[in-house]
């Protein structure tokens, strides 16, 4: 796979072997190369360049992903994800941090338009794109029926194939409980 940008956008740092309650995982680090966040992969298997690999990506959610909050649905979807992947014995989570900017109002209205150019978005997909290519992974099916998501991956140069029939609309990078007491406080 080769992505349309030049200028690489993370390096991995980190490489382990994970065993997990839902099963035996590799979990690999990387560091964003222009923001100060990091960026994890939880790999299941070995992924077959020929073979559209089932990808999950999920933005940080402190409070859903590791408390359980019930104000959003992100912990749930991330529990799926994984469980999913280990039942199909091989596939990707990638699993990233919020930057400050992404916590912004603009940014949230930013994810929502299809045709956004915005610098900040396209970056977070390059740097999947990129992760997903160290990884040995050309071809994806998405664990996401968000149509923005796939359409800026193809755009990157990824081959997305259709998603699994039985999933729900992702909502990446939109989640932001626990970030602000007025999101938590529009939620109800
Ligand atoms: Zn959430």
């Amino acid at each position: 796979m080769k992505t349309k940008s030049k200028t690489k956008a993370v390096m991995r740092a980190a490489d382990a072997r994970l065993p997990t309650s839902v099963g035996e995982f590799r979990i690999v680090g990387y560091e964003s190369l222009n923001t100060n966040h990091e960026l994890v992969a939880l790999v299941k298997g070995k992924p077959k360049r020929n073979h559209a690999t089932l990808v999950s990506i999920h933005a940080q959610c402190f409070t859903g992903d590791v408390f359980g909050s019930l104000k959003c649905d992100c912990g749930t979807r991330l529990r799926a994800a994984i469980e999913t992947i280990e039942r199909e014995g091989a596939g990707v989570v990638l699993y990233q941090q919020p930057t400050a900017h992404q916590t912004n109002v603009n940014y949230q209205i930013e994810v929502h338009d299809p045709m956004s150019t915005s610098a900040d978005l396209r970056l977070r997909y390059q740097q999947c794109a990129e992760i997903l290519d160290d990884l040995g992974v050309s071809r994806v099916r998405l664990l996401s029926a968000d149509p923005h998501e796939r359409q800026i991956l193809e755009q990157i140069g990824l081959k997305v194939a259709a998603a699994p029939a039985t999933v729900s609309p992702e909502r990446s990078w939109q989640c932001q409980q626990g970030m602000t007491p007025v999101d938590v406080m529009a939620m109800g």
